[in-house]
């Protein structure tokens, strides 16, 4: 099974990714923290990238291809995997069912206001050792500026600032409906409402998925 989880940047792809992991196992690909990665360890793609991702601009699309490409391949995507931020367009999409064609798949949007993101957004920090998220507002840390699971320093994306984030939004909308039209297409698409607490997302997206994966046990057994 291949999750394809979409929204605009700030709808909780995320944290929700990290919690598909923990209750289904499959592993969450998120080529933003990949990307981000490469930029803390300044390897010779995080160099390239850098100016891109701070800008809030798309990454070119062979650079993106090939970190997922690799990433796939490891063992532990073997009976599935989680894509966060993946794909980001039709190109992308296409890439996709080139690398990894025969998998059953489901592209589900998160959906939710542009004010309520924005908000959200602005409050982010995220811990620079173990990437735990935190909202400000909505899930403060014990102690200001730390993480209340390793202890590390919160810092906050450069990519969260209000201009970086308009841009980041215009960017999401120009190529949302191509992705989703792409998906519809393939009639693997589903939409839930990202509204509400992390745990009433949660609920909305074990609900597709519970249905999604009893379909592909029936159809297993059908043979
Ligand atoms: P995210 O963490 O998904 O919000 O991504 C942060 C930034 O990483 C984006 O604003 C882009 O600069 C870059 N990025 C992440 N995923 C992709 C992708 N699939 N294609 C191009 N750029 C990407």
């Amino acid at each position: 099974m291949r999750i394809i989880l979409f929204g605009p940047p700030g709808s909780g792809k995320g944290t929700q990714g990290d919690l598909v992991e923990k209750k289904y196992g499959f592993p969450k690909i998120s080529t933003g923290d990949l990307l981000r990665e490469a930029v803390r360890k300044q390897t010779l793609i995080g160099r390239k990238v850098e100016a891109m991702m701070n800008q809030g601009s798309l990454v070119r699309d062979d650079i993106v291809e090939e970190l997922v490409r690799q990433r796939i391949k490891s063992p532990d995507c073997r009976h599935g995997y989680l894509l966060d931020g993946f794909p980001r367009n039709v190109a992308q999409a296409e890439s996709l069912e080139e690398m990894d064609g025969g998998r059953q798949e489901i592209a589900i949007e998160i959906e939710i206001d542009i004010p309520i993101l924005v908000r959200r957004l602005e409050s982010r920090r995220v811990c620079s050792c173990c990437g735990t998220i935190y909202n400000l507002s909505l899930q403060a840390p014990g102690n200001e500026g730390r993480c209340d699971a390793c202890g590390g320093s919160l810092f906050q994306r450069k990519d969260d600032d209000p201009d970086v984030i308009k841009e980041r939004m215009r960017v999401y909308r120009e190529r949302s409906e191509q992705i989703k039209g792409f998906y519809q297409a393939k009639n693997v698409y589903r939409r839930i409402d990202g509204s509400g607490s992390v745990e009433d997302v949660f609920n909305r997206l074990s609900y597709v998925l519970d249905a999604e994966l009893a379909k592909l046990e029936a159809n297993k057994a059908l043979g």
